[in-house]
C-alpha cells in the first residue's frame, strides 16, 4: 500500500502549531471555509457552516504543506476536506494523464 497519504498527514500535523490552529478557528468563528466553489457544504446546509461534532480539519490554500503562516492556513469541514483532496488527485492525474500523451 501506498504510504504517502500517511506522510502527508503526519505533515500537516508537524506544521501547524497549537497557536496558529487556534487562531485559524477565531478567525473563521469556528464554521468551515467552504473552499471547493460549487460543492455544498454538509454543515453549511444544516448548521450554519458552524463545526459539529464531526469535527474539522486544517489544511493549507496553496497545497505547500512547508507553508505554515496562518494566512496559508484555514479550517474546513471533514466533508470538504475529503472532497477537495480527492478534486485535488482527479487534477493531478489528469495532468500526469495529459503529459504521457
Ligand atoms: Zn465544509
Amino acid at each position: 500500500m501506498n504510504n504517502n497519504f500517511l506522510d502527508f498527514e503526519n505533515s500537516i500535523k508537524k506544521y501547524i502549531t497549537p497557536e496558529n490552529k487556534l487562531y485559524v478557528l477565531q478567525r473563521q468563528n469556528l464554521s468551515c471555509a467552504r473552499p471547493i466553489p460549487g460543492y455544498n457544504c454538509p454543515i453549511s446546509l444544516t448548521n450554519n457552516g458552524i463545526f459539529d461534532a464531526s469535527g474539522f480539519c486544517f489544511d493549507f490554500v496553496d497545497e505547500k504543506v512547508d507553508n505554515n503562516n496562518v494566512n496559508n492556513i484555514y479550517a474546513v469541514c471533514p466533508n470538504c476536506f475529503c472532497v477537495k483532496k480527492r478534486y485535488a488527485k482527479l487534477i493531478k492525474q489528469t495532468e500526469e494523464t495529459m503529459e504521457t500523451c
